[in-house]
């Protein structure tokens, strides 16, 4: 079975590094035209651009900052005038803030990762939706987490941001299928990339994450890419409302592969 997302336009926002940086290679190589959002890493932003052009493909860069409504409006205006619409939106943006108890981060440093992660994937999907559902097609996708239903001490920003995600995805999706656009997310576990280098890079660190996966080992971003372009693909036409996993079995409760 081949996957065609052939003349398909797809945003990705967040696709200066990491599995943005990936979904968005990979999306130019199965034909979309792919937009590269990023906030501040012009330079990654290049970079993704280059290699998805050096491989045949088409894609451009756009500057903007997800957590602040005018500029993403700006950036869909920048879209319509290029593409005349939108046919995907990847929704990956996202940051985990710094790890700190809940009783002692700052109130504003807490709300900057909703902002982003969250209030941002909104802003996105609310331009998108306008486009798609008199469109009467598209596929919005939404990069959330583990932590959408592990808890994690010290980020309680970033699971409750998640956890949004998911609901809201689920509620646009209750609102959007009618009208011919699937809503979904993809809950990615420990992948690596530059959000996590700290814990992969060193091998005290990386041993103890390991033991919270039962394939024992961390993920790479082209795993994840290559799931997110089968499922805004044909092959994934039935799947909406529902967060898939691939976390190599974190969400499977290693801690009682004994005992119990
Ligand atoms: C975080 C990573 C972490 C992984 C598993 C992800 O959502 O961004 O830093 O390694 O969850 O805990």
């Amino acid at each position: 079975m081949e996957i065609q997302l052939t003349g398909k336009r797809v945003l990705v926002t967040g696709s200066s590094s990491g599995i943005g940086a990936a979904i968005a290679e990979h999306m130019g190589a199965a034909g979309a035209r792919v937009a590269v959002n990023y906030r501040s890493s012009e330079e990654g932003a290049e970079d993704t651009v280059k290699k998805i052009v050096d491989a045949g493909g088409e894609a451009f860069k756009v500057q903007a900052d997800i957590s602040d409504a005018t500029a993403v409006e700006k950036m869909f205006a920048e879209i319509d005038h290029r593409w005349g619409g939108i046919d995907v939106l990847i929704n990956n943006a996202g940051i985990d803030g710094e790890r700190l108890k809940s009783w002692e981060i700052e109130a504003r440093d807490w709300k900057n990762v909703i902002d982003i992660n969250l209030v941002g994937t909104f802003y996105c999907s609310q331009q998108a939706l306008k486009r798609m559902v008199p469109a009467e097609s598209g596929v919005i996708l939404n990069i959330s987490s583990v932590h959408e239903e592990i808890a994690w001490s010290g980020h309680s920003a970033y699971t409750a941001s998640k956890a949004g995600i998911s609901m809201m995805m689920k509620t646009m999706a209750q609102e959007a299928s009618p009208h011919g656009v699937r809503v979904l997310a993809v809950a990615p576990g420990a992948i690596r990339t530059p959000i996590n280098k700290d814990v992969w890079s060193d091998p005290e660190r990386l041993k103890d994450l390991k033991s919270k996966i039962p394939m024992n080992r961390i993920g790479e971003t082209d795993e994840v890419a290559r799931l997110v372009v089968v499922l805004v693909s044909e092959v994934g036409s039935y799947v909406t409302g529902e967060t898939i996993f691939i976390d190599g079995g974190m969400t499977d409760y290693p801690g009682f592969a004994h005992g119990g």
